[in-house]
């Protein structure tokens, strides 16, 4: 479905950044597994993705930092030459109450869940304006749509995801490059392990229709659709993925 195009996933060291990683190498593509800590996962994602016959190579940035997100593309671009599709999945979710007296989660998930994003298809958008052609899918969550109690800063970056995707579809559609974003409801990751091996699980499946959580790979497929020629007249789309919870939330 991505033979020889190139794809850089920001986060894919594990969880569903990982899944993306494997399932575009699965259909062709060359991937770009970008990470900011986790090396030695980054280098087994990479290796992995080898495996399945691409190219692969991780690529550390923090995506907060404007420098280390230019320079990481410079070197994308150095070693593939091209860059078609990129995924702006990494992301951090923390608890915080409204009137902790820090704030530093909300310090986190501006710098991380937007100005990360902004970072990296601020970086890649002249390479594909000049090529006149690309595909941008940001991951959003269920929690950007209806909110999220104690993790207010987190789904107001989420609902900026949102808007973002809206407004680069519309300005980025002259150029060829199709924007859309994937919404995730509750994924088994290590982001949400703690909440989902808790006693809370009880409540947060009884508000999923579907009576489950999904996997990484449940978002990974849909991404590849939107990355692929199959959603070729598809763009500023917000697809849901998430067992039917924001019919209930
Ligand atoms: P995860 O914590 O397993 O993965 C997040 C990845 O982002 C990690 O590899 C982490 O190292 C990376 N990351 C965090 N800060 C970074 C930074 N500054 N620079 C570079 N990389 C950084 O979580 P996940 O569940 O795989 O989440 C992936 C995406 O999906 C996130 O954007 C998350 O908000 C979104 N999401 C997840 C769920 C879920 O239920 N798991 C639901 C909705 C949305």
């Amino acid at each position: 479905m991505l033979e020889g195009k190139v794809a850089l996933v920001t986060g894919g060291s594990r969880g569903i950044g990982k899944a993306i990683c494997l399932a575009f190498a699965a259909a062709g593509c060359d991937v770009v597994v970008n990470y900011g800590v986790h090396s030695l996962n980054a280098e087994r994602v990479k290796k992995a993705a080898e495996r399945l016959g691409v190219r692969a190579m991780a690529a550390r940035a923090d995506v907060s930092d404007r420098t280390q997100v230019r320079n990481m593309v410079a070197r994308c671009l150095k070693a593939f030459g091209r860059l078609d599709v990129l995924v702006t999945n990494a992301g951090v979710w923390k608890y915080e109450p409204i009137d902790s007296k820090s704030q530093k989660r909300l310090a986190e998930a501006v710098g991380v869940n937007i100005v990360g994003v902004f970072n990296v298809i601020n970086a890649v958008v002249p390479h594909m304006k000049k090529r006149k052609s690309g595909v941008i899918v940001t991951i959003s969550s269920t929690a950007g749509q209806r909110g999220e109690a104690f993790h207010s800063a987190y789904a107001a970056s989420k609902g900026a995801v949102i808007s973002l995707t809206k407004s680069l579809a519309v300005e980025l559609a002259p150029h060829n490059i199709r924007v859309n974003c994937v919404a995730p409801g509750w994924i088994y990751t290590d982001m949400t392990r703690p909440p989902l091996r808790s006693p809370e699980r009880k409540t947060i499946l009884s508000l999923i229709p579907m009576g489950r959580v999904g996997t990484a790979e449940e978002i990974a497929g849909p991404v590849l659709f939107l990355a692929s020629d199959l959603a070729s007249f598809i763009t500023g789309e917000i697809l849901n993925v998430n067992g039917g919870a924001v019919l209930c939330g």
